[in-house]
């Protein structure tokens, strides 16, 4: 453990009009880099007046936005991509600060995000409507999309880049403008992003960034000018906002919390199973939407992979992220507390706790908020290690006795969000994968991320609404659909009184 002298902390503005702006509110948050657990920005927390500002310069920044032609929205969108390339390095370092992932896990965040950006740069094709001419004689019949207007973005603390980029590239590019409310733990990304987009020429006023907490999300979530919300974060608060929002007549894609469970059949690579669920248990110190937080060993391939799994946490190298580490400290003081609590609990609850990450040295600052990896066996269903989302690098082993009794532990849970299957058996992959109620599933693949032009959700308590985040359902959301039938008679020769439904002939 080392100590560095430290900084005076930084004001994180808002980005209102295309400029960096400290609103009207008296009240900040603190950003504290997890790392060495100093305050190191004061991010500023919307008020009303915030708010209506930055509603109002999206608005009148959408109508210009929408108008402009498709393929000077993609030129856009494709340097933005551009730059984002050039520079992701600088915007990784930003994430490590605020968030505490390890650089080279920050990159690669950048990076899947940056794969929506490619991906909305093929928007005219998405946009495409359908024609068919002649479905009734002299008539023919096209489908248009429009953009929605102004459309609100609610983000979590976890991938301050990634997961607004799961939106609003597509957004953007199909002619809407972007009201961005990120976390208030880890704020500067957005801004970042917001300079990046008025370097690639996007004009003021169609990214925005409205910094702040309940009050800057409610105020979203009410406001007539806001057309659609897209949240991301923990569960209960994604019920309250699809329910808040969708009361105000809003489109609403509610994405909620996880508790991913990989099932390794006693014919599985042991070996590959081990690596995947330290990999996915324990990468970016378990705050991840689709880590693996329960591994259901069946038959009798526990305790081998417990040991496999404990022998692997021995080799990670934990610290702060800018150094050569594999994981990182937790996002802040409360959220390591939070978690501990749970090792707490589990060792209490009766949970065989194999590995203790309460006793982590850390290569960091002594006041950085670390946590090592955590190994429990023998987890049953009613602990609390199993039925809460912790968030954090601890992973549970359940035994089952068959594949049967290991579906059912994963179609019982509220969660469905992602699972995985460890096994050599392509069959038993398939019945899985048939049968499992989750959104998102890997055969042998921990970590079932889809690429962007497929589209990210979950089941059941890790998604409310229908519409899936990026691909085309991402496409479909942040546009509206007309169809317009359409007759061009020659004149004279069309006409006469019909009063009956028409029909077509
Ligand atoms: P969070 O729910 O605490 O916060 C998410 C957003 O909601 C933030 O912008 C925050 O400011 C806002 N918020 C917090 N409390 C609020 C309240 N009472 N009223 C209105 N708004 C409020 O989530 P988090 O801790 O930032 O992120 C971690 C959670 O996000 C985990 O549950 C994780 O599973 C989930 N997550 C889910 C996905 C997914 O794709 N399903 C992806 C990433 C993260």
């Amino acid at each position: 453990m080392s100590t560095s002298t430290p900084t005076p902390p930084a004001t994180i503005p808002h980005w209102i009009d295309g400029r960096p702006h400290e609103g009207s509110a008296t009240r900040v948050g603190d950003v504290t880099n997890p790392a060495t657990g100093r305050v190191t920005g004061q991010v500023v927390l919307a008020d009303a007046d915030d708010i209506e500002a930055a509603v109002a310069s999206a608005k009148a920044a959408s109508a210009a936005w929408a108008a402009t032609s498709v393929s000077a929205r993609t030129q856009v969108v494709f340097r933005f991509r551009e730059l984002l390339n050039e520079r992701k390095e600088e915007l990784a370092a930003i994430i490590t600060a605020e968030h505490g992932k390890v650089h080279s896990d920050a990159v690669g965040e950048v990076s899947r995000g940056q794969e929506v950006v490619e991906f909305a740069c093929g928007i005219p094709h998405l946009l495409k409507g359908a024609n068919s001419p002649q479905v009734s004689t002299g008539v023919d019949v096209h489908s248009i999309r429009q953009p929605l207007g102004v459309v609100g973005i609610i983000s979590p603390f976890n991938f301050p880049a990634m997961v607004p980029m799961w939106f609003f590239p597509i957004a953007i590019a199909a002619g809407n403008a972007v009201v961005l409310k990120p976390s208030e733990k880890d704020p500067s990304a957005s801004i970042w992003m917001a300079r990046l987009w008025q370097e690639a020429g996007l004009p003021d006023g169609v990214f925005t960034v409205l910094q702040g907490d309940k009050v800057a999300v409610d105020g979203l979530l009410d406001h007539p000018d806001v057309a659609s919300i897209s949240f991301v974060g923990s569960t209960p608060i994604a019920e309250y906002v699809y329910e808040r929002a969708s009361r105000a007549g809003k489109r609403v894609q509610a994405l909620g919390g996880a508790k991913n469970h990989m099932v390794v059949l006693p014919d599985a690579d042991l070996d590959l199973a081990a690596d995947a669920a330290v990999s996915a248990g324990y990468g970016s110190a378990g705050e991840r939407c689709m880590a693996i937080s329960v591994v259901v060993a069946v038959g009798d391939t526990g305790d081998e992979l417990v040991r496999r799994i404990a022998e692997r946490t021995t080799t990670l190298r934990i610290g702060d992220g800018t150094r050569d580490a594999d994981m990182g400290p937790l996002v802040t003081g409360a959220h390591r507390d939070k978690v501990a609590s749970y090792v707490d609990a589990g060792e209490a609850e009766g949970a065989t706790l194999v590995v203790d990450g309460r006793k982590v040295d850390a290569d960091g600052e002594q006041d950085g908020f670390w946590l090592g990896p955590t190994l429990f066996d023998h987890v049953q269903p009613s602990m609390s290690i199993y039925t809460d989302e912790i968030f954090g690098p601890v992973l549970c082993v359940v035994r089952a006795e068959t594949y049967a009794e290991a579906l059912d532990l994963v179609n019982a849970n509220k969660y469905g969000n992602g699972t995985a299957i460890f096994t050599g058996n392509g069959g038993a992959a398939r019945a899985f994968e048939q049968d499992v109620q989750v959104g998102m599933i890997g055969v042998n693949v921990p970590i079932p991320v889809p690429m962007a032009y497929y589209s990210f959700g979950g089941w059941k308590a890790s998604l409310f609404g229908d519409t899936h985040a990026h691909g085309v359902e991402g496409v479909h959301f942040f546009t509206r659909g007309k169809v317009v039938t359409t007759r061009w008679p020659d004149p004279g020769t069309a006409g006469g009184l019909e009063l009956a439904f028409p029909k077509n002939h």
